[in-house]
């Protein structure tokens, strides 16, 4: 390092050789080489070692100019006055120096630019105050300093040592910016600063920016690394899969495949909508791996997509003589139901369509309800599809899950139509009245809009994505009560009631479709099986309790499997089964029905009551015991049931002067009512007219009589209210042997759908009040009973 008083010396020269600089500047201080090569540089530099080896050094603006013309300003006014400390020269006639900065020198005036330029120069005193500000302009740059190794990396950490100790800012700022890596005019600017303070304020913008800089270099070169790092790991590992498709020989399956369903697609002429978005996922299945979960998703679509009856149809016949031929082939009886669909047909051949109303048929199980829709389908020639609506609970089983699901499918409906292959099939949607709502959302309202007529045409399954037409589909709904069927459905359907049959229609319906199709159905004809009438009705009576013929055909399925055996095994033909041998086929007698009693009694009332499977006599008891006027009431009762009695109860009490009742009767005893069969549920509030006359009874001890039935919902007031079932109670009561049934007048109506030959035979009286009913059904008091009062 040269010291101050060699300066002194230097500056004693008023002129010293120039050496234009190209795109490097050297500070004061700073140690640096060089390479010089111009023929002007290098008669400078041996002008400078004959004397001091001193020399100016100032850059040109520039690099390029290979010969700068300095009065213009090709060389900056403002350079560094340095020694040379070495001096090589090459082999090649250029020369390698070393020089060492000493101060900065302000350039006055060239003397003499050939053979190299000769200035005049004033050298610019360095000012070394320091204030507050400086010291904090110093921290401050230090620290940004800092930052720059640390993110640049080219800088050694030894120059942040050496700096860190300097106590000097001009020199602190000189140092620091020669070790930057900034642009020429940087610093150019920086060298031509004169005061520290200065000097430091624009090193630190400069620093700032070249942070900036640093920074933002730094996150484009993560960023470009990760880009790289995945495609090439993609890369390579799409380029391992072909290498093991190839070797599978996978690749040209896909291709074909693709293809194939692209044939398949452009033969199918589907809704443009459809064909786009099948299209679109063919596309996107070409381009996955075969074997990844995904392209198994997208093929299942897709396979959905073209198995669909998106614009098959079958030819209607709509002909209503050949459909009523049909009907009548299939079932015996229900003319009325028949008659309906037949008015239906008739409007949908005149209006060329089949459109209306949705059919709903109600009924208990096995009256034919399956069967007739699918006589109807086959009657129009549309394809027959069921679908059990039972247990569903979900919307997403009509309705499909959406595809994002593992192990997505459509919904019911679409799955039907599948299986239909046509667009305008029959589907039967069964058991409407069994579907139940829960949490994952209501079935009911995804049926709405598949049988809304306005909706269906554009029904949207989740899993499907676009919307598909059902309306050319005939719906058809069974339900076994209306009380299930949700209300918003039951208003767009048109109600077909199909009550249980007789016995006799069950004979006549054996006789003419059971008997010939089990027969057939086991190998035989109808001469190597004989069943007479009686037989066939001691089956009806005996082994099977139902409204519909269900059970009874699978007993003569069973009395055709035992016939069989025989005529396999014993060659004998034909075989008869008569009242004494049908144990035999069938086993011992399953039923009894609950017929009348022998005798009338006091307290015991017969009723009638309504199941599922039909309707059955049921006898009510009534017994004083010794108490404080409690109602007991046992059997099983269901709520509605034991609320009648109470009604019963309360309007005996408050007649009981008028009926001839001691009112003090509430003082010694407690009225048990007792309904047997104690171990089947029973409820409902038709049995409140046989109560209150079992309870009269009792309490008057006049006898009921023996042969009549009763069924009626009884008031507070005594007035007879109409109740359901009627049919289905008036059969039994005829199979019970009663001879009279008290029904209440506003039932009156249902009488017509019983059958004549039934109606023949028994007295049915319509009632409306209580005493009308005890008028009918109570004996007088018979010699020698006891009265209570
Ligand atoms: P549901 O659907 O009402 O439960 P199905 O339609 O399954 O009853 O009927 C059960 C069986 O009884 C079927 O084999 C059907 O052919 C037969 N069947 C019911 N009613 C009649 C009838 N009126 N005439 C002829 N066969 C009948």
């Amino acid at each position: 390092m040269s010291n101050s008083g060699e300066l002194k010396t230097d500056v004693m020269r008023e002129t010293l050789p120039l050496l234009p600089l190209r795109g490097l500047i050297i500070f004061p201080y700073m140690v640096s080489p060089f390479e010089v090569a111009r023929d002007k540089s290098i008669s400078a530099l041996e002008e400078a070692m004959l004397y001091d080896r001193l020399i100016i050094l100032s850059s040109q603006r520039q690099a390029k100019v290979y010969e700068p013309y300095p009065e213009p300003g090709d060389i900056y006014e403002v350079g560094t006055m340095a020694e040379i400390k070495q001096l090589l020269k090459l082999p090649d006639g250029t020369i390698r120096v070393l020089v060492e900065g000493r101060c900065r020198v302000n350039i006055n005036c060239y003397q003499q630019t050939e053979p190299h330029y000769r200035v005049k120069f004033d050298v610019i005193a360095e000012c070394s105050e320091k204030n507050v500000e400086t010291e904090a302009l110093m921290r401050s740059t230090l620290y940004q300093f800092e930052q720059y190794i640390k993110l640049s990396k080219k800088i050694p950490p030894e120059v942040m040592t050496s700096v860190n100790n300097l106590e000097d800012p001009g020199r602190m700022a000189d140092i620091i910016t020669s070790n930057l890596n900034l642009k020429l005019e940087e610093k150019q600017e920086i060298l031509e600063a004169v005061h520290p303070r200065e000097r430091l304020e624009k090193l630190c913008s400069f620093l700032v920016k070249e942070i900036d800089i640093l920074e933002m270099e730094r996150k484009i070169h993560l960023r470009v690394r990760k880009q790289m790092e995945k495609t090439q790991k993609e890369y390579y590992l799409r380029e391992q899969m072909k290498a093991i498709q190839k070797e599978l020989g996978d690749q040209d399956d896909r291709t074909a495949e693709v293809e194939e369903l692209r044939n398949k697609l452009a033969q199918l002429n589907l809704p443009e909508e459809v064909e786009e978005k099948a299209l679109k996922e063919i596309d996107r299945l070409a381009k996955m791996p075969p074997m990844s979960a995904e392209a198994v998703v997208v093929r299942n679509y897709i396979d959905w997509i073209l198995v669909l009856p998106w614009s098959k149809l079958t030819e209607d016949r709509l002909d209503v003589t050949t459909a009523e031929q049909i009907l009548n082939e299939d079932h015996y009886g229900l003319e009325k139901v028949k008659e309906r669909i037949l008015e239906y047909l008739a409007v949908c051949q005149l209006t060329k369509q089949l459109k209306g109303p949705i059919l709903c048929l109600i009924g208990p199980p096995g009256v034919g309800k399956t069967s007739l829709a699918k006589s109807v389908a086959r009657a129009i020639n549309r394809k027959f599809v069921r679908f059990s609506l039972g247990g569903v609970r979900d919307e997403a089983e009509i309705r499909g899950h959406r595809r994002t699901y593992v192990g997505a499918m459509p919904g019911k409906i679409i799955q039907i139509m599948k299986q239909a292959a046509t667009k305008n099939p029959v589907i039967l949607l069964d058991e409407i009245d069994k579907m139940s709502a829960d949490f994952r959302g209501d079935p009911a309202s995804a049926l709405l809009e598949v049988l809304d007529p306005e909706q269906n045409c554009a029904f949207g399954d989740h899993y499907l994505e676009v919307t598909f037409d059902l309306s050319k589909v005939l719906f058809i709904t069974t339900a076994n009560t209306y009380q299930g069927i949700p209300r918003p459905l039951l208003d767009r359907m048109e109600v077909i009631n199909i009550s249980g049959y007789t016995e006799e229609e069950k004979l006549e319906i054996a006789k003419r479709h059971l008997l010939p199709k089990q027969t057939k159905d086991h190998g035989m004809t109808m001469d190597e099986l004989i069943i007479p009438d009686l037989v066939l009705r001691q089956v009806i009576n005996g082994y099977t309790r139902e409204s519909g013929v269900r059970s009874l055909e699978r007993q003569l399925a069973g009395v055709c499997r035992k016939a069989a055996r025989e005529i396999v095994q014993t060659s004998k033909k034909p075989i008869r089964v008569t009242k004494t041998t049908l144990h035999k086929f069938l086993g011992t007698e399953k039923y009894h029905y609950n017929v009348a009693e022998e005798q009338d009694q006091i307290g015991l009332a017969t009723g009638l009551a309504w199941t599922e499977v039909g309707g059955d006599i049921l006898t009510i008891e009534v017994t004083l015991v010794k108490g404080k006027g409690q109602l007991i009431l046992t059997g099983k009762l269901g709520e509605v049931m034991r609320e009648s009695a109470q009604a019963a109860y309360s309007y005996i009490r408050s007649r009981a002067s008028e009926l001839g009742i001691n009112e003090d009767f509430t003082e010694h005893y407690d009225l048990h009512v007792h309904v047997p069969e104690g171990a089947i549920p029973k409820d409902g509030p038709s049995a409140g007219i046989t109560i209150a006359t079992a309870i009269v009874s009792a309490l008057t001890n006049r006898p009921v009589r023996k042969d009549v039935a009763m069924t009626g919902e009884i008031t507070l007031r005594g007035r007879v209210l109409p109740i359901g079932g009627l049919k289905e109670k008036v059969l039994a009561a005829y199979r019970g042997g009663i001879k009279k049934v008290i029904a209440p007048r506003e039932n009156q109506k249902d009488l017509e759908e019983i059958p004549a030959n039934i109606t023949r035979k028994l007295d049915i009286e319509l009632v409306e009040s209580m005493d009308d009913v005890w008028r009918q059904a109570l004996a007088p008091i018979s010699e020698g009973a006891s009265t209570l009062n």
